[in-house]
Parts: structure tokens; sequence; C-alpha cells
């Protein structure tokens, strides 16, 4: 986070002296060079020009021809981007002069993208980066990180993190232009924030003094043709507004001038042609698989020309990362070196920068990522593209009433953008991991997210920002009125909500916390609890913000190994009270943090994650007054396990289940089977009833994240509800 500069101390640019301004200068003006080569440089006139006769922008441009990086570029030195003085009507019917504007908000639906953005930024307008220098001008705002200076004009953030911002400041009144990028992805916050936005610019601005904002939608695919009917339908129906619906044709709403106030613009993109190579039968273990082709493609093809293999999550990954260092250790010494990176959202930022550096010489970059690498990072020297086909998705499941992460086949549309990303430089080759008929079986397009997932944050954030009538409410896509009552009922049962369907004092707070709404009213009730329980539940939040944190442990001879490596961090209660005990051990004082990690088989890199998460949010409970400004509170090791798992039912009052006759676990809402995931400490035992972070649905329904309960906790958290 920022530094807070003292009051009557502010530190002036000049006198950065960290800071060679020279050399990043000197960097600025090589990197010019390559900018004036992306495809949107010869639109930036037209960019320019549009956006200062209309307040709405709507941008199409392929993968990597630079809308991310250069649109802000192109409008920070906009005479409407500048800082302006405006006297601004308060709630109390007074007039307060502000100033308003100033900044470029862009937001990104992933942290990762966010970051790296942010940093490649900053290298080419030569400034350094975030809370780096107080002359900083290109700052990021994740989860768990934000890292602006005051001097900040250009701001890259997630689209969650501008939910989180409006909720303090609904008008957006720092901002003179919010970007809206990668809205192709349709995540529910992308959804919710056009929504907001499009309130925001067809509405009065008053609660801007006036200043307009100007908002710009961009999109590697999207039908702009639902966006465009989106944005005029808000500036035709905003006047009509109180006497009730919207109607009118598309006719009349040109005539009305909405069209005047939304422009268009076509980016034309460069790609070489790509190979595709499909598999020619179907394949069962793509990670077998990949590594195949990896070193087929290493053998046969020439360097330069590095490899990216989209992979669904972490763990395949990881698997994946450990086949490919074994296997090219026993290489022909004649070949060029491989240099494996992985890049998924849970890797510490350090990790994933190192993606972005070109190869050391003779060396073959194979990047292992997630879908993040699809249109969110782009990377340069990839010609060869190895598609897995499949990604991991949120889906809601009614009858349990919560979300899993189910490994889905991906759409056709993303397999395109992935094969697009081994042409970017040169021709390329793809090679899909499926055939060719299962290839033409994919959906055309990703479906929303706001049609498969649970709404109980997006809804929790409409209400925190005074949106009553959810119905009402401009979604891109209607959601299925089901989804919305489930989270207003989920909602009501965390008492974030009151009985009239408004938000509540608790609802408020959780609002504000970077969680799920489940997981704030967890740290709500270990905040009643007492300070050591509050830390003490921050530290399992933490991990459980982490992928895993213990190293993959299938095979039979490994879960040997890792019983006894892990004996001294294992706690009977469950994996809760485990992920303390090892956040415990491994954050203690005078540890050899990185030896710990590899002696008792737990991921150093998750490990380094869970710590970032930890500081963030012990420092956002400290802003919330959850927790006093002291830190040698933490020196404690002897609270109970009974507040701990109180409070997490507190959240997850529904996600429990209790042991029947016949050995198995039964849902205690819903009556489903559900078993212990093999991964959990509580794997194969019998206990009383359990409660459950994550419900994964594999060839079976399977706990993850289980401690043992006791029913009678279980039967007066959901009185409670
Ligand atoms: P788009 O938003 O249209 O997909 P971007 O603006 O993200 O395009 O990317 C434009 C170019 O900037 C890319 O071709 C890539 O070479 C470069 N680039 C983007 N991000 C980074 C980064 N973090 N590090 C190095 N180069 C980057």
């Amino acid at each position: 986070t920022a530094p807070k500069g003292k009051p009557n101390n502010k530190p002036k640019p000049l006198t950065d002296t960290k800071t060679n301004f020279t050399s990043l200068r000197e960097k600025a003006s090589i990197l010019y060079e390559q900018r004036k080569k992306l495809p949107i440089f010869g639109h930036a006139d037209e960019i320019r020009t549009k956006l200062r006769e209309q307040d709405v922008m709507l941008l199409v441009g392929e993968t990597g021809s630079g809308k991310s990086t250069q649109i802000p570029q192109f409008l920070v030195n906009e005479f409407w981007c500048r800082p302006t003085p405006a006297k601004v009507p308060q709630k109390d019917g007074s007039v307060k002069s502000m100033t308003v504007g100033g900044c470029i908000a862009i937001t990104q639906p992933r942290r990762v993208a966010a970051i790296s953005l942010a940093r490649r930024v900053a290298e080419e307008m030569g400034t350094p980066l975030g809370s780096s220098s107080p002359a900083s001008k290109v700052g990021y705002s994740v989860r768990f990180d934000t890292s602006t200076s005051p001097s900040t004009r250009v701001k890259f953030l997630t689209e969650g993190m501008l939910l989180q911002e409006m909720l303090h400041d609904p008008w957006l009144t720092r901002y003179s232009a919010i970007v809206v990028d990668e809205v192709h992805e349709r995540g529910v916050n992308v959804d919710l924030t056009t929504g907001f936005l499009r309130n925001l610019v067809s509405g009065k601005r008053e609660g801007r003094g006036g200043v307009p904002l100007k908002v710009v939608v961009m999109s590697a695919t999207a039908d702009m043709e639902s966006l465009l009917g989106f944005f005029q339908e808000g500036f035709k129906s905003q006047p009509q507004l109180q006497n009730g619906e919207a109607n009118g044709t598309a006719e009349e709403q040109k005539d009305e001038g909405s069209s005047k106030q939304i422009s268009v613009c076509h980016i034309k993109g460069r790609q070489f042609p790509v190979q595709t190579i499909y598999s020619p039968e179907p394949v069962h273990d793509y990670v077998d698989a990949a590594l195949k082709v990896i070193f087929q493609i290493h053998y046969k093809e020439p360097t330069p020309g590095d490899v990216l293999v989209f992979l669904t999550g972490q763990e395949t990954v990881e698997a994946l990362e450990k086949l490919v260092n074994e296997y090219a250790v026993g290489m022909d010494p004649s070949l060029p070196r491989i240099q494996v990176l992985p890049l998924f959202a849970a890797l510490p930022q350090v990790a994933q920068q190192r993606v972005f550096a070109p190869a050391p010489p003779r060396t073959r970059k194979v990047i292992l990522a997630t879908n993040i690498a699809e249109t969110s990072v782009t990377v340069s020297g990839v010609r060869y593209v190895v598609d897995c086909g499949k990604a991991k998705v949120k889906q809601f499941r009614t009858r349990l009433g919560l979300d899993s992460l189910l490994v889905k086949p991906i759409s056709k549309s993303a397999a395109i953008q992935r094969k697009g990303r081994a042409g970017r430089e040169a021709p390329g080759k793809c090679y899909r991991l499926y055939t060719e008929s299962d290839y033409l079986t994919l959906d055309e397009t990703n479906t929303p997210e706001i049609l498969r997932c649970d709404l109980s944050q997006a809804l929790l954030n409409m209400k925190a920002r005074g949106v009553d009538d959810i119905v009402r409410f401009p979604f891109l896509t209607r959601p299925p009125r089901e989804a919305l009552e489930k989270a207003l009922l989920q909602l009501l049962g965390i008492d974030a909500l009151d009985e009239s369907g408004g938000i509540s004092e608790v609802g408020l707070k959780i609002a504000k916390l970077p969680l799920t709404p489940t997981l704030g009213r967890v740290l709500l009730a270990a905040s009643e609890q007492g300070t050591e329980c509050l830390l003490d539940v921050i530290d399992i939040i933490s991990c459980l913000s982490v992928e895993n944190i213990f190293l993959n442990t299938t095979s039979e001879e490994k879960k040997e190994a890792a019983e006894i490596a892990r004996r001294d961090l294992y706690r009977r209660e469950g994996d809760h009270l485990t992920m303390l005990s090892t956040v415990r051990a491994y954050a203690g004082e005078n540890v050899d943090r990185k030896a710990w990690a590899e002696r008792h088989l737990v991921s150093h890199r998750a490990m380094q994650s869970v710590m970032d998460v930890r500081k963030q949010l012990r420092s956002q409970c400290r802003q919330a007054k959850l927790l006093p400004r002291d830190d040698r509170l933490d020196q404690h090791f002897d609270t109970s396990p009974v507040p701990i798992l109180q409070s997490f039912l507190c959240g997850f009052a529904t996600n429990t289940a209790r042991l029947v006759p016949d050995g198995s676990y039964r849902t205690v809402v819903g009556n489903q089977t559900v078993a212990i995931h093999p991964s959990s400490v509580l794997f194969g035992k019998k206990v009383e009833a359990i409660m459950y972070n994550e419900f994964v649905f594999t060839n079976r329904s399977y706990a993850r994240g289980v401690s043992a309960v006791q029913m009678d906790w279980v039967g007066e958290a959901l009185a409670g509800q």
C-alpha cells in the first residue's frame, strides 16, 4: 500500500532520490519505438477527437492491438482529463467546493493483468510504479494489494476494486474517465460495473459538480451491437425513469440523440497465420499429452519461438512444471535449454513478472498458464500454443446452493483466442489436445458468469450502493430470478440484509471488506470473539485465498512422506486449524522460511502469497477498527479452536454435513451425500459433523477445507439465521 506521508511533510517529486528518472526516460524512449508499431497507434487522433465530443466509446480490437496499454496514454493529457474545481451538492443540502477528475481508471477482470499492465505502462511513460515514488503517475489496485502515489493519473484496477471504490465514492469523483477492459470475458463484476456506469454517464452529474465522466468500453471479441443498445437505452430511458418503464423503438432512440453520445471504434489487428494441429484421438490425460507435445516442439521446431500451454488451474500447472523440469534434465545437451514459467492468479508477483522477461540466450521459454493468458496478458515471443481445451469455471449448483469450481470444455471463441496467441509476431502453430470433431461441438461463446454463479457478492454490492430494486437494475444480461432469490436468502442468512431486504449494518461492514460475503461474515464474527480469535481467523482466511498451500502428494508413497513431514502441523480439528498451525510455524521468528517449507512439503510460493494477503487483511481490519493498531498482540499460541470454528460457522452454517449410520456424510441442508476430499487432514475420519469451505464435483461430490464441528453448534448457527 502507498505509504502515508506525514501531513506537514509532503514529499516533493524533486526530492525523490531513489528513482533514476534519466534511465526511466531512456527506457521509455526505446519503448516508444515499439509502441508506434502497435495497430492502435494510427487511431490515436480519431479516438481523442471522438471522446472530446462524446462521453461513451465502444472500442473493439484484437488482443495485442494495444488497447489496454495505449488508451490511457492517449487520453491522459486531454483537456477534459485535468482535475477540475467544481461545486458539488452534498446530502445535507450544502454545496462543497472540491476537485473533480484528473485520473483515468482501467478495469481488468484479473489481478495479474492489472499489475503487469501497470508495470508496463509505467515503463512506457517513463515513470516509477505506484507507491515506489511520490512522483509516480501510474499505479494499480487489486484485492490485497494497492500501489498508488499522490500523483497517480493512470490506475489499473480490478473490476471488484472499482466496485469497492464506488461504495465510498459513488460518483467516482477522482476520475475523468473509466476504461472498462475485456468486457468480452463477461464476469459478474464487469456486468455490475457497466450497469453502474450506464447510470452515471446517462444521468445528471450533480455528484460531480457537472463535470462529465468519460467511459470507454473495450473488447477483443464482444458483440458490440448489444453493448451499443445497452448504453443507448440508458441515455434514452433517463428522462422517463420517474414515470415508469422505458419504451420506444430504435428509431426513436436515434432521434433523441443517444447515438451522438456514443461512438464506436474498430481497430484492425495484425495476425499471422497459425496452423492448427488437432489430436487424432480423444486425450484422457492432458497433462501427459501436453508434456509430449512440448518436447516434440522443442526437438523439432527451431528457436526462437516460445511455447504457451493452456491448462486448467494451479494444480495442473504445477504438476506439468515438475514433469517438464524432470524430463529436461535428460535432454540432449546440444539442444537449447528449457525455462519453465508458471502463470496463474495465485502466483506471487515476482514470479508472475518473470514471464514477461525475454528468454536468456539459447533458451526456450515454456509458459504454463491458466486462461489468464487467453486475452488478459500478452506475452511476446510465443510461436507455439498448446491448448488442453478446458478451463476451470465457477458454476452455481442450485441444489446445494453454492458455487463450485468445475473443469469444463472452453468455448469456440476461447479456443480461437488461445490459438491467436501463437500468431502475434510471426506465423505459428497451435496444438489442440482434442479432436476436430470435439472442437465442432464446443459452444460458440462463453456463458456470462452472471448466468451461472453465486450472486450474493454482486447483490450485496448493489444493496450497499443503495440499489433497492434489483429487478430494475440495468443488467447487460439479466440473471435468473431463482439465482437472485438464492442470493437474497444467503445474505439474509448471514444477517447482511434486514428483514425488509435492505442492507444491514453488518452487511455494510461486510461489503467494505475485500472478501466474499460469507468470509466477511466469518471475519466479523471472529472480531466479536476478540483480537486473538480475529488474528487466527485472518491467518486461516489468508490460506483459503490461495489455491493450495500443501504440495500435491497424491501418490501413496508421497502421501506417506507428507504424513511424516507434516505431522507436527496436522490438527485433529481439521483443515482450518491445520492451516493456522502452518502459518504460525512458517511466520515464526528466526525461521528460514524456504527451508522450512521444503522440509514440510509446503509450497513456499503459496505461503508467500498467504503472507501478502495476511498483511493486507490485517491492515484492512485496522482501518475498519476491528483490530487495534498494535502488532505485538501477535504473540499468542493458546487460542481455543472452538471460537475459531464457531466464527466460521457464522458464514458457513449451510456448508455442513452430519455423519449418518452408514458411515457417510449427508449435508445438513438438502440431505445430499458428500465425501471428505482426499486432500483434507480429515480424509477417512469419522466425526459427528463437518463444516467445509468448498464443494468440488469431480467424479463424486467432495467437501474441501473441512473441519470437525459439533451438531449443536451447527444447530445454533442455523437457528441464528
Ligand atoms: P490489448 O489490450 O489490445 O490486448 P495490450 O495493450 O495489452 O493489448 O498490449 C500491447 C503490447 O504491449 C503487447 O503486444 C505486448 O508486447 C506489450 N505488453 C503488454 N503488457 C506487457 C508487459 N507486462 N510486459 C511487456 N510487454 C507488455
